[in-house]
């Protein structure tokens, strides 16, 4: 994908103005990974980096879509015959939602689109649920559907399944649609539940460090789908609805009864879901420095028993720990994309070029560095 100053303006795409302007964020997932799709707990927050759209209707049927960093070309495509599958490329995204919405019954028609974003792709910052989210807003409002922010999302989710063919939960489209300045989003992925938890780093003198390790490995996406299958094969055989349901009291008696190599799953699933609740009693105590040593034990659980680390982030966690963080794991989806660092704020530049020449040591790209700090969720600019 190419990068690009965004300066074709809509008009210049279009011959005309747009009806409005939308932005939706990425995010980073302070704790609780890999249990959405168990119906479990997270942790988000959106990150200030976001997808802007600006787009109008059109009458004729017709979905065209262009993006800064899309590689040039204005995509056409006809609603009618949005199909999984038949959309390549990162059309697909927008086209997704677009089916996904009808699919569900809202009648929606075409629209032009020009997208522009400063959300690093394929991170693990979620920029592809920023891009989904932002064109369900826009279709909420140009349509007038009246869609809640947590149908919206789960419209999303949707798409990003069904037509794309990525097998994510629910995470990181709620976390776009429903994030909140200074807070963190205390999620329940089963029944869709959410408590804006507040996190005032300043005050306690902390900055959260991202760390784009700028790796995004192949092997990712299959095992992503193996991992979520022997998830529901584990609750399957526990008799469960889904891990969420197993309590970690109840961890040791249920472990012997799962084949060998879906126990470590399980452990993380519910050590994670724990960490969410133990990270959330610690920003309700007003006490953030506390979550250091649980995000450390999170990134422990993903690398040993998920098994969805990478050398880079293990690298960028160790580096960062080394520097004097408090805590640190990689976040997202894993094998490769973002580590998140919790620094005090005096020691930021430290702990990021302490990483950085780790990196530089073991012969990897530089990484790149932001500060994270929790922003709004999907909404319309103008
Ligand atoms: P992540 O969500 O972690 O960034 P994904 O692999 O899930 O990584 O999504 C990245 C994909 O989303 C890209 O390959 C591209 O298809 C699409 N995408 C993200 N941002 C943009 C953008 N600004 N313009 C066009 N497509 C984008
Ligand atoms: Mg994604």
């Amino acid at each position: 994908m190419t990068t690009s100053t965004g300066t074709t303006t809509f008009t210049d795409l279009y011959g005309r103005a747009p009806e409005g302007e939308w932005a939706a964020p990425g995010r980073v997932n302070l704790i609780g990974e890999h249990t959405d799709y168990n119906l479990g707990f997270a942790l988000p927050i959106a990150l200030p980096q976001a997808v802007r759209i600006q787009a109008a209707r059109r009458t004729d049927g017709l979905l065209r879509v262009w993006s800064a960093q899309g590689g040039g070309e204005v995509t056409e495509l006809r609603v009618a015959d949005l199909a999984p599958g038949a959309v390549p490329g990162w059309a697909a995204y927008p086209a997704a939602v677009v089916w996904a919405l009808r699919d569900a019954g809202h009648e929606v028609g075409g629209a032009d689109i020009r997208l522009d974003s400063d959300v690093p792709s394929g991170a693990g910052l979620s920029s592809s649920a920023a891009l989904e989210c932002a064109v369900a807003v826009a279709f909420n409002d140009l349509y007038g559907l009246g869609l809640a922010a947590p149908e919206l999302a789960l419209l999303a989710q949707r798409a990003e399944n069904a037509f794309v063919g990525v097998p994510c939960g629910n995470m990181d489209q709620m976390a776009s649609m429903c994030c909140r300045p200074g807070a963190a989003l205390f999620l329940d992925s089963r029944d869709l539940s959410t408590r804006q938890v507040p996190v005032d780093l300043a005050a306690a003198d902390l900055t959260l460090l991202v760390l784009d390790t700028r790796v995004k490995h192949d092997l990712g996406d299959g095992a992503y789908a193996a991992l979520r299958a022997g998830c529901e094969r584990a609750a399957a055989l526990l008799g469960l609805p889904a891990l969420r349901a197993l309590d970690a009291a109840d961890l040791p008696a249920a472990l012997p009864r799962l084949p060998s190599e879906l126990r470590p799953l399980v452990r993380h699933v519910v050590g994670e879901n724990a960490r969410v609740e133990e990270a959330v009693a610690h920003l309700d105590a007003g006490d953030p420095a506390a979550l250091g040593p649980i995000l450390t034990a999170g990134h422990a659980s993903l690398r040993d028993d998920y098994q969805v680390s990478c050398p880079e982030t293990d690298l960028a966690v160790e580096a960062a720990l080394a520097a004097g963080a408090y805590g640190a794991r990689m976040t997202g989806g894993g094998f490769g994309g973002s580590v998140i660092a919790l620094v005090d704020t005096a020691a930021a530049d430290r702990v990021a070029a302490a990483v950085t020449e780790a990196f530089r040591a073991a012969g990897y790209t530089a990484p790149r560095t932001l500060t994270a700090v929790p922003a709004e969720g999907a909404r319309r600019l103008g």
